[in-house]
């Protein structure tokens, strides 16, 4: 007996686009079939998706919840947890979030994971999984500790090559350190997910800003530059040339000489992806002199529109695998507290609209195909980050995670609209698509507008990289 038919959508599938029948059983895809050729007295209900885009639950490999940022005065900043952000993502048609767990402090990985466990387990209406993050001088067991994490399931070490703010010292991993760690990865199968940034021109040009007086955060791209991500892509992808079997996912790429970068470790066969946000393909450092302009900003910084252009180029050509959000969802009050450029507050409120926005830049605006779309929010971070094929596949025996797509619908959006806070940074961009329909695991979670999920549906994903994502530049 199936619990569910999806009948007659346009169905993203591995193999391509195909108006076909979706089968659902329990939690899982049991068969993707022909139309019509699935009687409807097999299963329980029968959503009929004529006319609609069916594709798996959209991935978001970079995101921050229940995140503490210290505000100018001293006083932290708590961010919305699963319960809000999971809700905003799944109105959104995300299903999968993954976010960080600190490594800090003499504590072990094993302490990380579990002091994380306590914002997400019975908080999330969505699944999820952690990169580690290395945020203080590793500890003497460390080799054996990333051993055993990334046997454990969790196989993805975040890495900082800067401090990004003067104030914040401690979480810059000098390159002995890391030349160690990639050791590990590429050892025991693991990924490293690095924020790149070279700390001495970020730091310099603090330094000079803050002499000669500009201090606004319009200036931020100044600080956060070009030339930065220039020489802390090349340093961090020439070290992990040099060990063999390290393999990279760059994050957050905001610049043209950084797609560049990727690019040339890629074209010698390096295992190295790319990830970019979608404020960064939408935005340039223009927009911070908008009124709230920081809500546009996160670190790095925003860049010029040939770095934007670059960018684009980067997911055409497939040296940008991946499109996230960075997000870190507060108050308008909160995320403009910040007014210098050693004070905005990073991260971007963006979970929800990324699939809409996404589909009106991409299919609509540029032509893309509904796959190379699907690959980009959802199924490149599914392989890259070992969660292929169980997610972002409409395949059999994959996970049930499906978003129905009304590719009719018109409008724009509004932070009215949303569930995720009270402003959006894409107010008023054109909608062409928005998801009708989530599913998470077989259980529907939003259903035209209604939301039905619990905060206890969501499960930690423990994961387990592909040797082929591992052994050269796949995809
Ligand atoms: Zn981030």
């Amino acid at each position: 007996m199936l619990d569910l038919i999806i009948r007659g959508g346009d169905v993203v599938t591995p193999q391509g686009v195909a108006r076909c029948d979706v089968a659902i059983a329990g939690e899982t895809i049991a068969a993707i079939a022909a139309p019509d050729t699935l009687p409807a007295q097999s299963a329980s209900r029968v959503i009929d998706a004529a006319g609609r885009i069916v594709m798996p639950g959209g991935i978001d490999p970079h995101v921050h919840l229940h995140h503490v940022w210290i505000k100018p005065d001293g006083t932290p900043l708590i961010t919305a947890g699963p319960e809000q952000v999971g809700r905003a993502a799944l109105h959104g048609g995300t299903t999968t979030l993954i976010d960080f767990a600190y490594w800090r402090d003499g504590a072990s990985a094993q302490a990380a994971i579990e002091s994380r466990d306590k914002d997400f387990v019975g908080k999330s209406p969505c699944d999820w999984a952690y990169h580690i993050m290395l945020h203080s001088e590793p500890p003497p067991e460390f080799a054996a500790e990333l051993a055993e994490a990334i046997q454990a399931g969790y196989p993805t070490l975040k890495i900082f090559t800067t401090n990004i703010l003067p104030s914040r010292t401690g979480r810059m991993i000098d390159f002995g350190d890391i030349w160690e760690a990639f050791g590990v990865l590429a050892r025991e199968g693991g990924l490293g997910v690095i924020h790149a940034e070279d700390n001495d021109i970020v730091m310099h040009m603090y330094a000079k800003l803050i002499r000669e007086g500009r201090v606004a955060f319009e200036h931020l791209a100044d600080v956060h530059n070009a030339l930065s991500e220039d020489l802390s892509f090349r340093r961090v992808l020439r070290l992990a040339e040099s060990v063999p079997g390290a393999a990279l996912y760059m994050m957050h790429v905001s610049a043209a000489t950084g797609v560049a970068a990727i690019a040339e470790a890629r074209k010698k066969g390096l295992p190295v992806y790319g990830e970019t946000l979608h404020q960064y393909l939408n935005y340039t450092s223009n927009d911070y002199r908008r009124p709230n302009g920081q809500i546009y900003h996160t670190y790095p910084s925003l860049k010029s529109r040939e770095d934007q252009n670059a960018l684009w180029t980067g997911t055409a050509d497939g040296s940008i695998q991946t499109v996230a959000t960075d997000e870190l969802c507060c108050t308008l009050k909160d995320k403009t507290v910040g007014k210098r450029i050693d004070d905005t507050t990073g991260g971007n409120s963006g979970v929800e609209p990324r699939l809409g926005v996404m589909y009106t830049e991409m299919v609509i605006r540029r032509g893309y195909s509904l796959s190379k779309y699907v690959d980009l929010v959802s199924t490149n971070a599914a392989k890259i980050m070992g969660l292929y094929p169980r997610k972002g596949a409409v395949a059999a025996g994959s996970d049930a995670d499906i978003t129905i797509l009304d590719p009719t619908r018109r409008g724009q959006v509004r932070a009215a609209d949303l569930h995720e806070t009270d402003y959006t940074p894409w107010e008023g961009h054109d909608i062409f698509a928005w998801p009708q329909t989530t599913m998470l695991r077989g259980k529907i979670q939003v259903e035209n507008g209604r939301y039905l999920a619990s905060p206890r549906d969501g499960k930690y994903l423990k994961r387990k990289i592909g040797s082929e994502i591992r052994s050269r530049a796949a995809l």
